[in-house]
């Protein structure tokens, strides 16, 4: 990263600091009011401690009131709908000078994985200006490289079809969509693959390597950090924050939700000891349009410290654990994509916790679909249909231009469930096949309303289709 030489990481972040926060304090209304009284500049890093949190709800309430310096400066200004604001919608805010910073820290962050006139293909979404997809274009041609903005993958088919046309040295994209093409795709060779947007799960990772015979990376960012955030270097032992940019604290979670606005204060968030695993805080340090200080992430990591194999001193972030709020339930995303996604016959699945009960659409490979065809008799396909939400998910029958080759073990709708059993003992829970008959209109209107095991991407605004 850019750390001028002669000073250490903390004089110069320091220095950052106290610059964006006079800057912010002086042309902000909502900092203006949020960091009166506070004596600045700050003496040490530590008197950061001091300040109160900037929270998601602030955001989706006062967002315009963050912005610095008028609408001129800014260039662009991102969306999220997210269910941890109460449903308002945040407004990020980024100035040109913002954007060009992202791409410079992408151009640096790909050197880890690929050279100058390597082809890249990017699996992100790439149709919005200024997106991250284009964000990540634009820092790839900054290195040299040749990248193909594809976009998200829909169809595997033709995603699959796109990568065997020219040698490809990396591959980008989302955890779960790359897992899927590997499986669908397994004499696809690239020597790297960047997963991001959404967790990484070990068992996404383990299976794209083995299949593809390739290195995996992982990149962690929000719309909250300009979208790069952190990525991992050829070690494997955490994610090079970019800390000329970015400031990262870890502090004590907060659990509830909603978590009334007025708790989440200083007082209640503790930094943690070094090394302490707690919900991510980051504050800018070079923003110009929208700076946020002590922005809680809503996301549960820990600090690395100490020297890199790769021989930076700089501090890394772990594994990203998931976000907080899915994370106090019981069935969440995570532990069910490492569950689940280290079984090379599913494809991709759905979970819906509904009335106590969780269901689990499963998109099989068609060598699965096959074995269980074989075994209906003792699998009934037709009986665990019953309470199925096959609205919003794809048949399972897989592209036929897609090879699927992979070898796939027998499996059964029961050994699926009593995966899952294990995990949760307690619960009732039913799985089934995607692209079963839909449930009738009388049963899905008799669900009593639950919530979905959903994945990150509202992280990246747009959800692919499952
Ligand atoms: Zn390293």
């Amino acid at each position: 990263m850019d750390i001028p030489k002669g000073l250490s990481l903390a004089d110069y972040q320091l220095a950052m600091l106290n610059a964006q926060l006079i800057f912010t304090a002086e042309r902000s209304r909502f900092y203006r009011e949020k960091l009166a009284g506070v004596d600045l500049p700050l003496k040490a890093l530590a008197d950061l401690q001091r300040l109160p949190f900037t929270t998601a709800r602030d955001i989706a309430g006062r967002g315009a009131d963050m912005v610095c310096g008028g609408a001129g400066t800014v260039d662009r200004i991102v969306t999220i709908h997210s269910t941890g604001t109460g449903g308002a919608p945040k407004r990020l805010f980024f100035s040109g000078g913002d954007l060009k910073r992202t791409v410079d820290f992408f151009a640096v962050g790909m050197r880890y994985m690929c050279n100058a006139a390597d082809s890249v293909m990017v699996f992100m979404p790439t149709d919005s200006e200024n997106g991250v997809g284009q964000l990540l274009v634009k820092g790839l041609v900054e290195l040299g490289a040749f990248p193909v903005a594809y976009g998200l993958i829909s169809d595997f088919g033709d995603a699959a079809a796109a990568l065997r046309q020219r040698e490809y040295h990396t591959v980008i994209g989302l955890p779960s969509q790359i897992r899927k093409l590997a499986l669908l795709a397994p004499d696809i060779r690239p020597a790297n693959v960047l997963l991001s947007a959404d967790y990484v799960s070990d068992a996404a990772r383990e299976t794209i390597s083995r299949i593809w015979g390739c290195e995996v990376f992982a990149h962690y960012g929000l719309t909250e950090t300009g979208y790069g955030c952190a990525v991992e270097c050829p070690a494997h032992d955490g994610q090079h924050i970019r800390c000329d940019e970015l400031l990262i604290e870890i502090v004590e979670p907060e659990w509830a939700d909603p978590t009334p606005e007025e708790t989440v204060t200083a007082a209640t968030g503790l930094v943690k000891p070094e090394g302490g695993w707690g919900e991510i805080v980051i504050t800018t340090l070079r923003r110009e349009a929208m700076p946020l200080i002590r922005y809680r992430t809503g996301d549960l990591g820990r600090l690395i410290w100490g020297r890199c194999a790769c021989g930076s001193e700089l501090p890394r972030l772990d594994k990203v654990l998931g976000r907080l709020r899915e994370l106090q339930h019981d069935v969440n995303i995570y532990r069910m994509d490492e569950l689940l996604l280290n079984r090379d016959e599913i494809l991709d699945y759905r979970a819906v916790v509904a009335g106590g009960r969780l269901t689990v659409t499963i998109e099989a490979a068609a060598a699965a679909i096959a074995s269980i065809s074989a075994t209906a008799s003792t699998a009934p396909i037709a009986e665990t249909a019953e309470v199925a939400d096959t609205a919003s998910i794809a048949p399972a029958a897989p592209t036929a231009a897609i090879a699927d080759t992979t070898s796939i073990a027998p499996a059964t709708i029961a050994d699926w469930e009593s995966v899952l059993r294990g995990a949760w003992l307690e619960s009732d829970i039913t799985v089934r096949l995607a692209g079963c008959p839909p449930a009738t209109a009388e049963s899905a209107k008799a669900r009593p309303p639950g919530w979905t095991v959903k994945r990150g991407v509202e992280r990246i605004g747009k959800a692919p289709v499952l």
